[in-house]
Order: C-alpha cells, then sequence, then structure tokens
C-alpha cells in the first residue's frame, strides 16, 4: 500500500515535470537512491528472519540493491554535486552491474520445492535460453554495435554487460515462475521485480545507445518500480511465519509434477534464434562466429538436457515400477509376516479349482491353527505374540516345496495350498514336527504347537466353492483341536458338527464382516395417533452367496465367531451416518435411529466411549441414537451393566428394551435400569385382535411401561386389527409390516424426508 502510494507520487512527479526539469531529475536520482537502499534493507531483513538457502538467497538480493544503491549514490554525487554528466564507465556502473549478478544468485539460491537435480536442470534451461537470446540480440542489434566499434574495449565490455545481464536476469525471473514453491508469493514478486529491473535497463541501453537517456525521464520508473516491488517481497518474507513444510519432497514426485510450461520454455528461444539466423542468411547475413558459437552452445546444451531428462525419466520409471511392487506386495501379503495374505491366497485358491474343474487337477488345503496362542499375548504382551508369530511363519516356510502356497489368514491362522498332487497328509506332519522345537522369545523358551485340518480335492471330486473347501479345512481343523490339539485331522463328512452350520459360515462372514458387507436395512416407528414418522430400527442385513442369511442366524454366530465387536461397530457408524445425512436434508435433528446391541456389549466399560464417539463423528445430538437392548443384558452382570447403561445415558443417548416380555427381567431390575422406552415383543402382540386374553396382557404391560414412565412401542404390527385394539388401549408407538416393512436407506426415503405419505396409509385406522 505505502509502495504504491510512494510509486503514484513519483510517477506523478516524473510524468507532468513537476517543479522544473531540474528539480525531477534531483527528485528522480534521489527516489532512485532511497528505492533501492530501501529494498536492500528489506531484502536485509528478509535474511535476518530465514535460514539456509533462503537466508543466503536474500543476502544476495540485499547485496545487489545495496550495490545498485551505491552506484546511484556516485551518479547522484556526479549529476546534483559535481553537477556533470557522469562519465562511461564510472564506479557507478560496477554498482549497478552488481545487482543482475545479486539477483541472479538470489533467485538460483531461492529454496524451490525441487531438490538439486531440478535446480541443476533449470539453471541448464537458463543457460540454455540466456544462450539463445544473446544470439538473436547479438544478430539484431548487439553485433552491429560490436562491430562498429568506437568506445574503448573496456567502455565496450560495459556496456555489453548490461543488456546481457539484463537477458540473463530476465530469464532466469521468468523460468523461475514455472518452479513450484511453497513461498510463491515471494518468489513471483521477486521475479516480477527483477523483470521490471531488466526492462529498465533495456530501456536506458537502447537511450544511451541513441543518445537520449536523460535522468528523469519516464523510463527511470522501471527501475523504482522494481525496487519498491523487491522491498515489499523482502518484507512480506520477513513477516510471514516460518513454514514448516519446507522439506523437498522425493524426486519422482517433483519429476511428475514438472510444469509443462517449464518444459517447453528452453525450446522457444532457442527455435527463435535458429528462425532469425535462419532469415538473416536467407537475406544474405553470414553469421558471426558469435552467433554460431551461441547457437552451437546453446544446441549442445539442448542435448545435454534431453539426456539428462531421459536419465530422469528413467530413474522415474523405475521409482515407479518400485512403488507399484511395494503396493502389490502390501496388497497381497501379511505385514507381519511377509507370507501371502488372505486376498492372494483366496485367489490362488481360486485359480487352483478353476484348473481342478477343467483338469482334475488334485488340490489340497491345510488348516493351521495355533494351539492357546492367546496365552503367550496374554502372558508376555503382543510384542512376543508378533515375534512368535513371525518365527512361526519362518518354520512354515521351511516346511514346504516350491510351489506350495503358505498364507497367514489372520490372527494365528494360517493356510497352505498344495496344487501339485503332492501328499497333503506329509505336508502337514511336516508341518507340525516344524513346530516341535522350542522357541526362543525374549529369553523365554516356548513350545507352541498347531492343530491341523486338511481338506483334500481328488481329481474326480465335484469341484466345490471355495467356501465350501475352506470351511472343510476349517472344520477338520477344529476336530483336531478337540481331538488333543498339536495334531492332524483329515476331512471327511462324518464331521458333520452340531455347529457345522457355524464353520460353513464363519469364514465367508468373517470375510463379510472385514469387507464391511453387512448393510442395514430401515424400518419405521411411527405414533399411532397420526401415522407420523417417530424414528427408524436399523436391522443388519447379509447377503452370502445370493443367499440372505438371517441376522438371527449370523448375528449369534458373529457373537462366537468374536466378530460381534467390530460389527456392531461397523452398524453404529453405517446407521449413524445414514442418519446424519436425512438430518442435515431434513433441517432438523429431531429424527431418531435405533440400532439392536448385543448383551455382551453392556459388559464392555469402553462401548459408551465409542458410542460417544461415532455419534460426535457424524455431528449428530446425542439423543438421536436409540440403543436397543434386550433384556439378557442385565441377567449377567448386573453391576457394570448398571454402570454401562448409566454412562450411556449420562452421555445422552436413548435406552430402549427391545423384545420386552420375552425375557425374565424382574420388575425390581427394569426399574433400576435408565430406559426411556419398552418394546413389547410381538409374541404378545400376534392375537390381540381376536383374543381377549391377550389383549387384556397386552393392556396390562402398556399400564407398566406407563407406571415406570417409559415409552411403550408395539413391535411386528402386521394387521388393522391389531392397530384398532393398540389404539383403543392407548398405546401411542407402533412399529410393523402394517406401516412399513424394513427396507434400504433408498427405499424408506421419501418416507423418511415427507415426499411420500405417512406410514400409517390404513384409512380405517386413522379415523
Ligand atoms: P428385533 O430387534 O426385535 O427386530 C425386529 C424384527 O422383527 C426384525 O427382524 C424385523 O424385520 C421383524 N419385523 C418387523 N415388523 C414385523 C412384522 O410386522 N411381522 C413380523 N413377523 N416381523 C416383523 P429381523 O430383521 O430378522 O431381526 C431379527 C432380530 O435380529 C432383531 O430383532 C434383533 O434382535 C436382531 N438384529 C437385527 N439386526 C441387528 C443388529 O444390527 N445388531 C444386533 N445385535 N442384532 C440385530
Ligand atoms: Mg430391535
Ligand atoms: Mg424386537
Amino acid at each position: 500500500m505505502l509502495a504504491s502510494v510512494a510509486f503514484i507520487a513519483f510517477a506523478t512527479v516524473l510524468l507532468t515535470h513537476l517543479g522544473g526539469s531540474g528539480r525531477v531529475r534531483t527528485i528522480d536520482d534521489l527516489t532512485q537512491l532511497v528505492a533501492a537502499a530501501f529494498a536492500g534493507a528489506a531484502a536485509g531483513w528478509a535474511a535476518l528472519q530465514a535460514s539456509g538457502r533462503m537466508r543466503r538467497s536474500w543476502i544476495a538480493v540485499s547485496g545487489g540493491a545495496f550495490a545498485w544503491a551505491l552506484g546511484q549514490a556516485v551518479w547522484c554525487y556526479y549529476e546534483l554535486i559535481s553537477g556533470r554528466s557522469t562519465p562511461f564507465p564510472s564506479a557507478a556502473d560496477a554498482g549497478f552491474l552488481l545487482f543482475p549478478l545479486g539477483s541472479v544468485i538470489g533467485l538460483w539460491l531461492y529454496p524451490s520445492e525441487h531438490g538439486a537435480g531440478a535446480r541443476r536442470r533449470w539453471l541448464l534451461d537458463a543457460c540454455i535460453v540466456v544462450t539463445a537470446l544473446v544470439a538473436v540480440s547479438w544478430a539484431t542489434t548487439l553485433g552491429a554495435v560490436a562491430h562498429e566499434g568506437g568506445d574503448s574495449r573496456f567502455a565496450f565490455a560495459v556496456s555489453l554487460a548490461y543488456p546481457i545481464g539484463d537477458i540473463v536476469v530476465l530469464t532466469m525471473a521468468l523460468t523461475a515462475l514455472c518452479r513450484p514453491s511453497t513461498h510463491r508469493g515471494q518468489l513471483v514478486l521477486l521475479s516480477v521485480a527483477m523483470s521490471a529491473m531488466s526492462l529498465g535497463d533495456s530501456c536506458f541501453t537502447y537511450l544511451t545507445a541513441i543518445g537520449k537517456y536523460q535522468t528523469g525521464g519516464p523510463t527511470d520508473l522501471g527501475w523504482v518500480a522494481a525496487f519498491l516491488l523487491l522491498a515489499v517481497a523482502g518484507v512480506g518474507a520477513a513477516t510471514r511465519p516460518p513454514d514448516k513444510n519446507d522439506v523437498v519432497p522425493a524426486e519422482a514426485a517433483n519429476l511428475v509434477q514438472r510444469a509443462a510450461a517449464a518444459t517447453m520454455l528452453p525450446y522457444l528461444p532457442l527455435v527463435c534464434a535458429v528462425g532469425v539466423l535462419g532469415m538473416r542468411r536467407a537475406l544474405g547475413h553470414q553469421p558471426d562466429s558469435v552467433e554460431r558459437v551461441a547457437v552451437l552452445v546453446a544446441l549442445a546444451m539442448v542435448l545435454v538436457r534431453q539426456y539428462t531428462t531421459v536419465r530422469e525419466n528413467r530413474a522415474l520409471l523405475d521409482i515407479v515400477a518400485a512403488r507399484e511392487a511395494q503396493l502389490h506386495r502390501q496388497a497381497f501379503h501379511d505385514q507381519l509376516t511377509g507370507l501371502a495374505n488372505r486376498a492372494l491366497f483366496i485367489n490362488r485358491l481360486d485359480h487352483a479349482l478353476q484348473l481342478h474343474r477343467r483338469d482334475m487337477r488334485p488340490v489340497a488345503l491345510l488348516f493351521c491353527d495355533l494351539d492357546d496362542f492367546k496365552a503367550v499375548n496374554d502372558a508376555l504382551g503382543h510384542w512376543a505374540g508378533d515375534e512368535l508369530l513371525i518365527r512361526v511363519a519362518e518354520r512354515l516356510r521351511g516346511t514346504l516345496r516350491p510351489g506350495d502356497t503358505v498364507a497367514r489368514l489372520g490372527g494365528d491362522e494360517f493356510a497352505v495350498l498344495v496344487e501339485d498332487g503332492g501328499d497333503a497328509v506329509t505336508v502337514g506332519s511336516r508341518i507340525i514336527a516344524a513346530l516341535c522345537d522350542e522357541f526362543t522369545i525374549a529369553d523365554t523358551q516356548l513350545s507352541m504347537r498347531a492343530s491341523v485340518g486338511i481338506a483334500e480335492l481328488l481329481p474326480e471330486q465335484a469341484t466345490p466353492t471355495i467356501d465350501t473347501l475352506l470351511a472343510h479345512a476349517d472344520i477338520a481343523m477344529y476336530s483336531a483341536k478337540r481331538a488333543g490339539k498339536g495334531q492332524l485331522a483329515c476331512y471327511d463328512k462324518s464331521m458333520a458338527l452340531p455347529n457345522a452350520d457355524d464353520l460353513q459360515l464363519r469364514q465367508p462372514l468373517t470375510r463379510a464382516v472385514a469387507e464391511r458387507q453387512i448393510l442395514l436395512a430401515y424400518q419405521p416407528i411411527v405414533r399411532m395417533d397420526s401415522g407420523a414418522l417417530l424414528g427408524l430400527e436399523a436391522l443388519a442385513r447379509w447377503t452370502h452367496d445370493g443367499v440372505r442369511v438371517g441376522p438371527a442366524t449370523f448375528i449369534p454366530m458373529a457373537q462366537r465367531a468374536g466378530l460381534i465387536d467390530t460389527l456392531t461397530d461397523q452398524i453404529l457408524d453405517q446407521a449413524c451416518n445414514q442418519l446424519s445425512r436425512w438430518s442435515s436434508r431434513l433441517g432438523h435433528d429431531r429424527l431418531r435411529v435405533s440400532v439392536n446391541i448385543p448383551p455382551t456389549l453392556m459388559s464392555d466399560s469402553d462401548f459408551p466411549n465409542r458410542v460417544a464417539r461415532v455419534i460426535d463423528r457424524h455431528g449428530l445430538k446425542r439423543n438421536q441414537l436409540v440403543l436397543e437392548i434386550t433384556e439378557d443384558a442385565l441377567l449377567e452382570d448386573l453391576q457394570t451393566a448398571r454402570a454401562v447403561t448409566g454412562r450411556l445415558r449420562d452421555l445422552g443417548t436413548r435406552l430402549s428394551l427391545d423384545d420386552f416380555g420375552k425375557g425374565y427381567s424382574s420388575l425390581l431390575r427394569l426399574r433400576q435400569m435408565p430406559l426411556d422406552s419398552l418394546k413389547i415383543d410381538q409374541a404378545f402382540l400376534a392375537n390381540i385382535d381376536f383374543d381377549p386374553d391377550a389383549e387384556r396382557f397386552v393392556a396390562a404391560l402398556l399400564a407398566l411401561g406407563r407406571d415406570l414412565g417409559l415409552d411403550v412401542i408395539a413391535e411386528g404390527i402386521e394387521r388393522t386389527g391389531q392397530g384398532h385394539v393398540l389404539r383403543r388401549l392407548g398405546c401411542r408407538y407402533a412399529q410393523g409390516y402394517l406401516f412399513g416393512r424394513p427396507g434400504t436407506a433408498a427405499d424408506v426415503e421419501p418416507y423418511v424426508l415427507g415426499r411420500a405419505a405417512p406410514f400409517f396409509h390404513t384409512p380405517a385406522l386413522s379415523a
């Protein structure tokens, strides 16, 4: 701002010749002196605030500006004190010529995002441009001046130093603009300032050459503008907080980021130079030695540049290939042990099964589970557990032949794929033998055995699915465990275990949870009086191999497989995410979503923290989430359950007792729980429209709920008749197919957003 005002005042004086030419000359000379000194001081200040390369860069710029100021002081001495015009060359020229030198060094040192390689490339580009421009200038003007002679050799050299210095600075400044830098603002200002300086100099050289330069002319504006811009850049850099991101990123990223403009820039002046020389030749002017040498040098530098680019591209390709290989490894290998991971193993198994189907090639799958591995983790810590897994993986690798695949499927589960008809039992025995020797972990001797289950697929057998074969190996492995651990068992059909269903689905369910394939359906809960939506219950849905597996099957299974915590966290996250979308589209936060919480979580004291985090993450109000718990939650450890439910209530979430009546809760326990609502189990409501006893019982439950101060929701309402009875009994909330079946978020959205009629679509009821 200050700089603009100063510049406008100066320009006005200069352009309007305010106060006569003598006064204007004095003002002009002194303004230039002050502007240069000011720029030098600002750059010096920036240098003091900076460090490393940046400091050295600003020192060079500051030195250049002060040198120019000294040159201008000499000039002022001649013009204003001794009253004669400044001789040429004089001490002033030394000062003036030091400025381009300082600028070039400053720009060269100015930190950019790129590393040393990129800076070298940039210098090479700049040299190509400079040489090409020198060739052009020589051919068009400089050469003619040089051939004319006149001045002494020294004077000629000095007069030549100005335009060449200008070309160098202009080139460096323009190419610098193509360099990415975290301090881009200052770099742009510096570059523009130096460009303005070069333009001012060029005008000066030209006017001096034709003998028309006079102090106080409009050309001097260029210098003053340049120094003011430089000062602004310096002040900006000095007052800018230190940037923590001044890191030089990896060379590969640099190469990729290079601006196309910067890549093409050096070629343009060279094409220009060759064009100009060509045209002059066509007009009968033979290029002199300077022109020839300049063009040849520029061409040689282009060749060097091409060579460097090819080398860099090759290096880039190597880096990219290495990255790809690394990504591939990460995607398909277990990070801890370096063995194949589940994804790679399934891929190989799939391939092996295809070969079995097509060429009847035998396949054998071995499942290996370490016995009592958890005890190591518990006793010695996870570090020891990890170390043990690494050693086990090494030994497993040692037992295999080339062509066999060994993978860590997760935790302490390993699997081996034998494809070439090798004897699976021998492989299994070798694995068991390999683990016989004790392991030494953290100076502790550990013995670790494994149970191995084998599922063999003979050539003539029908090809099963991947999941079936995995399940067979899993069943065999469990059979080995039950037989006393550290053993081998081969799958056969007689191994149909009581929970074989579980084993069939355990692996697919583990995968479904890992891949977040369990989705949610939403079922409306409505107000009986108006049919308006109160909230929605989120219900878990899983489709495996195209078949829907009900939550009543897979939720208990997830519990047995130790997946329930992860699954519940995922369900909470999904439900909250959906609720947050709906709330923002509705523009209010009154909508609620209920999530079913398995009983075990009521004795997990960390659960309330996780709930709080998920609600907050999705920006919901705490009371928008309703947690449906069942009576079993209160059976096990009432003390902890009370603490956990208490904390959940303190958070502000609502608690609802699901399937009320189905369990065994005593009224006393109910009173001790900080509940908001009760959901009467559908079994009690099934016959209320034609069984007076059922109606009386529900009436009693409703009264109980009211007495406890809880909202009561009737579940599983399918018929209008049930609705009528409930209304008569004063039941205020209901859920069931009558009001809406569970549907995907997209299915229920029109109702939720009020774009479709209320759920309560039975005219007879609303009458
Ligand atoms: P719930 O929490 O009592 O859920 C209500 C069940 O009743 C749902 O069955 C729902 O589809 C069904 N239903 C709703 N209206 C009617 C109706 O008018 N007639 C009939 N016959 N049924 C109706 P769903 O989805 O099969 O869920 C069964 C149970 O599985 C749930 O009972 C709940 O205990 C459990 N569950 C479902 N999703 C989850 C979940 O995300 N986490 C946990 N832990 N359990 C869940
Ligand atoms: Mg429920
Ligand atoms: Mg229920």
